[in-house]
C-alpha cells in the first residue's frame, strides 16, 4: 500500500470514529402494526434495501480508495459521507434487526438469520430448518 493511500484510510478511520458514536443512538420509534406478519415483511423488506444500498456505497468507497492509489485527488468529505451513510443504514438495520427479534410470533433462522413464521418448519429465505 502507497503512503498516499495509508494516509488517507487514517483520516478514514477518525472520522469513522466519530461518526460511529454518533449512529449509535440512532433510535428506531416504529410503532406496533396490525399483523406482525405484514410487518416483518416489510421490515425484511428493508433490511435487504438497506444492505443493497450499503453495497454501492462499498464499491463507491473502494473505487475512490483506488483511484487516490493511481494518484487522483478526491476530497476527504467524498469518501467520509460516503462512510457516514453506509454508519447510519447499519445503525438502522440493527435497529430493525431488534423490532424484529421483538415479535414473538417469529423464529430467527439458524442459517441466514431472516425472521421466520413460527408455525413454518423451513426457513421461506433459505429452506434451512427452523
Ligand atoms: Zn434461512
Amino acid at each position: 500500500m502507497d503512503a498516499t493511500v495509508q494516509t488517507l484510510l487514517d483520516k478514514i478511520r477518525v472520522v469513522a470514529d466519530k461518526t460511529s458514536k454518533a449512529a449509535g443512538r440512532a433510535a428506531d420509534a416504529a410503532g406496533k402494526k396490525a399483523t406482525e406478519l405484514a410487518s416483518a415483511t416489510r421490515i425484511n423488506l428493508q433490511i435487504f434495501d438497506l444492505n443493497t444500498e450499503c453495497e454501492v456505497l462499498y464499491k463507491e468507497i473502494g473505487r475512490m480508495v483506488y483511484e487516490v492509489h493511481q494518484g487522483a485527488e478526491i476530497a476527504n468529505d467524498e469518501i467520509d459521507g460516503r462512510i457516514g451513510q453506509v454508519d447510519e443504514k447499519q445503525a438502522k438495520i440493527a435497529s430493525l434487526r431488534e423490532e424484529l427479534s421483538g415479535m414473538k410470533s417469529f423464529v430467527t433462522c439458524p442459517s441466514c438469520g431472516r425472521q421466520c413464521s413460527k408455525d413454518d418448519s423451513f426457513c421461506s429465505s433459505c429452506g434451512g430448518a427452523l
